[in-house]
């Protein structure tokens, strides 16, 4: 993992910048070691507010996933919906942490074709234009 300086607070907007910059990145308790994904303020283990950002792998595998066909709006907008499935899963990072994510490179009309376990990396989703355009977060197959 590549320890960073920069300071930013421990926000979904930290987050959703890092996202837009092409980062996944995490929040490390300094006290216990604790990773935290999202980030969050407080360790979750020790109560400790001694964090740091932390860029991760962005490797991991799929722990679980779900077909969305009744999509939100925002996903209508981009397409989506009862006759255009699209995938959102849990991925569990290689450094143990888990988040959920849109899931690509993945046949959501056979979710049978698609297996807990299936390697991934992180991927980055730009919806939008201008001052709308936001970075998702998501994750696609890899090979070994
Ligand atoms: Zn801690």
């Amino acid at each position: 993992m590549i320890e960073t300086t920069t300071i930013r607070p421990f926000t979904a907007a930290s987050f959703n910048q890092y996202l837009a910059e092409g980062k996944l990145m995490a929040a490390r308790c300094a006290d216990c070691g604790k990773l935290s994904l999202p980030p969050r303020a407080i360790c979750s283990k020790c109560h400790g507010v001694n964090l740091v950002w932390t860029e991760t792998s962005g490797k991991g595998k799929l722990a679980g996933f779900t077909v969305v066909y009744i999509a939100p709006t925002f996903m209508i907008e981009q397409g989506y919906g009862r006759d255009k499935p699209y995938v959102s899963g849990i991925v569990e990072l290689d450094e143990g942490v888990k988040i959920s994510a849109r899931i690509l490179g993945v046949d959501a009309t056979q979710p049978d074709s698609i297996g807990i376990g299936t390697r991934l990396e992180v991927g980055f989703i730009e919806a939008g234009e201008g001052d709308k355009k936001k970075s998702y977060l998501a994750f696609k197959t890899r090979q070994e």
